[in-house]
């Protein structure tokens, strides 16, 4: 079939000559932005766990790291590592690079504990990325695929401040600069649809997008989950979410206007079914999927149509 976006599948497919599937790890990291250091309540959409709620980890297993080992085990016992024959092991609740080096380094090494897991995915903050950490994400090269997934959300300092990320622009040019020195894959997520919002701002986030040499792109739309600020908002009125139609729409526009090298890691958001509150079309992955992919092949588009550097 016609790929008018580069997909992750084919292009995991690609670089392991395989189907490659992610282990998703609980780290049992906390983020800055939550335990006091540059705020307790965190971003205004932050979930009780950070990202990653489908994850089951026993973190009080013991008193080292084998609550990581135990959930690549449980990962390789289950049904899902039947699906496969090569995994990452992926990092993904709060802030994964925020802590001591040689915490990060065993928390880390506890996960890579199987010859069929082929790269590491790591989940971070712009303001979590330093000079040592990159020393240690190389180190993992000579034997793993390495990435780095940075939260950027918007471009907009004024909407960064107003969701509470306590992290800016400039952060992220930062650690862009440095993991490019350091030659280490970057995947940049952005949410379509923050509170204040407008198309001018998805516009300005591609073209700051565009400027830094980046790898990869997860799009997600702005979900409203229980117990946070942004539900909050949404119950007094003061925040609406977007439409399945307006979400396309935006979507389409970011495609068209990003760079056809960069990898398309996602173009929804993974709205925990139970903790949702609005919009409901987020738990229909495949309405967003095929809506996208009909939208693109309907008006004959396609990624970096409109790019222009
Ligand atoms: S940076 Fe990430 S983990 Fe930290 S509060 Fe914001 S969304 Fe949550």
């Amino acid at each position: 079939m016609e790929e008018r976006y580069k997909h992750l599948n084919n292009y995991l497919k690609e670089k392991f000559g395989e189907r490659t599937l992610k282990i998703c790890i609980d780290g049992n990291f906390t983020c800055p932005n939550r335990d006091g250091k540059l705020s307790l309540g965190g971003c205004i959409f932050c979930s009780e766990k950070g990202s990653g709620e489908h994850i089951k980890s026993n973190k009080n297993s013991s008193n080292n790291f084998d609550f990581i080992t135990d959930q690549v085990k449980n990962y390789f016992n289950s049904y899902k590592s039947k699906r496969a024959n090569k995994f990452i092991a992926y990092f993904q609740n709060f802030t994964n690079t925020y802590g001591p080096i040689d915490i990060l380094k065993k928390k880390y090494d506890s996960a890579l504990i199987d010859d069929r897991i082929v790269a590491l995915a790591i989940s971070t903050r712009p303001d979590c990325i330093n000079e040592d950490i990159c020393k240690l994400l190389k180190s993992y090269q000579n034997k793993y695929y390495v990435w780095v997934e940075l939260g950027l959300q918007t471009s907009n300092d004024i909407t960064s401040k107003l969701i509470n990320k306590c992290c800016y622009s400039k952060d992220f040019t930062y650690a862009v600069n440095l993991l490019n020195k350091y030659n280490i894959d970057i995947v940049t997520h952005i949410m379509v649809c923050l509170p204040n919002e407008n198309f001018n701002d998805i516009k300005n986030t591609v073209e700051f997008i565009n400027k830094h040499f980046i790898q990869g792109l997860k799009i997600h739309s702005t979900y409203i989950v229980k117990n946070t600020i942004l539900a909050d908002m949404y119950s007094k009125g003061l925040y609406i979410p977007l439409t399945l139609e307006e979400y396309l729409n935006y979507t389409c526009y970011i495609l068209t206007h990003i760079s056809p090298n960069i990898v398309i890691h996602k173009v929804s958001g993974d709205a925990p079914k139970d903790l949702l509150v609005a919009p409901d079309w987020n738990l229909h992955k495949k309405w967003i999927l095929n809506g996208l992919d009909k939208k693109l092949k309907a008006e004959n588009l396609w990624q970096g149509k409109y790019y222009s550097t």
